[in-house]
C-alpha cells in the first residue's frame, strides 16, 4: 500500500479509546459477573478486526465472535489468543483447521458434532463445540423441540465436549411483545435437557446487543456483543429504557478535490438529477459507492464541512460525490469533508444514513470496504467539542 501520506485522503477513522470505552459502558451496565463475547464478525462490522481484537483484547474481552473460519484464522494469524467462536458454524473438511488452530465452532446438527468428533479421536483430541439451539430466530440451529434426541447423541460423542450452548433472539429490540421472554424459556427448558442427559456447559449465552440491554433475564453467564460495542446502539436497542452510554467508533472523512461554479439550468453528475436554479458552488469529494457510500442517499444525505452541512448534489458515483458548497463560508480545496462523525456542533451517525436509505447502522459500517483504509486513533480531537 502506499504511505499514508500519499493516499488518496478519504479514511476511516477507528478510535480504539470508544471501542474500549463501550466494551466498560456495557460491562458496568450487565454486571462484571456476566462474561463478554465481543462479535468482531464482518471485519468488526466494518471497524477493522485486527485493531478492534488487538485492543479488546488488552481490555480484558472474554471471547470473541466471527462469522468464518477465515475471519478467525486472520485474528489467530495477527496473535490473538483469546478464544474464538466461529458463528457460522464448521463446514465439511473444516474440522481439523478448527483444532488445529484451536477455534471452536457454534454447531447446529448432530452430523457437524459427529464430524468434529472423528476428526478430532484422529488427532488424539477432544474438540470444544457451542451448541446452537434455534428457539426462535428460524436461522440456524437445532430446533427447541429436537433438542432431547440431540443431547442424547451428542452425550456419545467421546471426542466432543459441549461448552457452551447458546441462542439467538430474533426480536430483542421489541419491548412490546414478549417473544424474547417466549425464546429464553425455550432455552432454559433445552439447558434443563442437556443437564438431564449429563452434559453441563461453562457457558450459557443468548444475548446480543438489543438483548443484553433490554432483557436482563437473557444475560445469563455470558452475553455476546456487536453493535454495542460500536457505538451503534441508536437504531438496534429498546426504545424507552436506560441504556448504557455509547461513543461513536468509526468517522468517515475525507478532502473536497475540486470546486466549481455551475450556472442556472446546468446539471451533474450520471443521469443529470441535480440541475441548479442559479449559479451554484459544487465540491467534488473523492467518496463514491465503492467505498460504501450508498447511492440511494443520492440528492438526499449530507456531508459536514466546517460544522455546516453540505448536501449531495446528483448521483453518488462508484468513485465521486459532489456536494452543494453555497451554505459554507470561505471553503477550498482540500477543506476536511465529514461524511459520518462530527464537526464543530453538527454530526452525523451511521444511524443518520441508514435512516435515509431504510436500513440499519450496521449495514452501513459494515458496508464501509476495503477501499478506504482503516486509521487507529485514540481519543480523536472531534470528540472533546
Ligand atoms: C452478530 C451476532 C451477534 C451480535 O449481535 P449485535 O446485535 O451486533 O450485538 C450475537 N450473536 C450472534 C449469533 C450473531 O450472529
Amino acid at each position: 500500500m502506499a504511505e499514508r501520506r500519499f493516499q488518496r485522503p478519504t479514511i476511516a477513522e477507528i478510535d480504539l479509546e470508544a471501542l474500549t470505552f463501550n466494551l466498560r459502558s456495557v460491562r458496568d451496565f450487565v454486571g462484571a459477573e456476566v462474561k463478554c463475547m465481543a462479535v468482531v464478525k464482518a471485519n468488526a462490522y466494518g471497524h477493522g478486526a485486527v485493531i478492534c481484537a488487538e485492543r479488546l483484547e488488552k481490555a480484558g474481552v472474554d471471547w470473541f465472535g466471527v462469522a468464518t473460519l477465515e475471519e478467525a484464522i486472520e485474528l489467530r494469524a495477527s496473535g490473538i489468543v483469546t478464544p474464538i467462536l466461529c458463528l457460522g458454524g464448521v463446514w465439511p473438511g473444516q474440522e481439523a483447521i478448527f483444532i488445529e488452530s484451536n477455534i471452536t465452532p457454534a454447531v447446529f446438527s448432530v452430523n457437524a458434532a459427529a464430524d468434529m468428533d472423528k476428526t478430532a479421536r484422529s488427532l488424539g483430541r477432544v474438540a470444544d463445540v457451542h451448541v446452537k439451539i434455534d428457539t426462535g430466530m428460524g436461522r440456524v440451529g437445532v430446533p427447541f423441540r429436537g433438542v432431547s434426541e440431540t443431547a442424547e447423541r451428542l452425550a456419545q460423542l467421546p471426542n466432543v465436549r459441549v461448552q457452551a450452548l447458546m441462542t439467538h433472539f430474533a426480536a430483542a429490540d421489541d419491548l412490546t411483545a414478549d417473544f424474547t421472554g417466549e425464546q429464553t424459556k425455550r432455552f432454559f427448558e433445552a439447558v434443563r435437557i442437556f443437564q438431564q442427559r449429563g452434559i453441563e456447559p461453562e457457558f450459557i449465552d443468548l444475548a446480543n446487543s438489543p438483548g443484553a440491554v433490554g432483557h436482563p433475564r437473557s444475560r445469563a453467564n455470558m452475553v455476546r456483543l456487536g453493535g454495542v460495542l460500536y457505538g451503534l446502539g441508536g437504531d438496534v436497542l429498546p426504545k424507552g429504557i436506560k441504556t448504557p452510554e455509547l461513543r461513536r467508533v468509526m468517522s468517515i472523512k475525507t478532502r473536497i478535490a475540486q470546486i466549481k461554479t455551475i450556472g442556472a439550468g446546468e446539471t451533474v453528475g450520471y443521469g443529470r438529477t441535480f440541475t441548479a436554479e442559479r449559479d451554484t458552488l459544487i465540491g467534488t469529494i473523492p467518496i463514491g459507492y465503492h467505498d460504501g457510500y450508498r447511492r440511494a442517499l443520492s440528492n438526499r444525505g449530507q456531508v459536514l464541512i466546517n460544522g455546516r452541512s453540505a448536501p449531495i448534489a446528483g448521483r453518488i458515483s462508484m468513485d465521486w460525490t459532489t456536494i452543494v458548497l453555497d451554505d459554507i463560508p470561505e471553503v477550498s480545496v482540500g477543506d476536511e469533508v465529514v461524511v459520518i462523525g462530527r464537526s464543530g456542533r453538527s454530526e452525523i451517525a451511521a444511524e443518520d444514513l441508514a435512516g435515509l436509505i431504510g436500513t440499519i447502522s450496521y449495514e452501513i459500517t459494515c458496508g464501509i470496504s476495503a477501499r478506504v483504509p482503516r486509521l487507529a486513533v485514540a481519543g480523536s480531537s472531534e470528540i472533546d467539542d
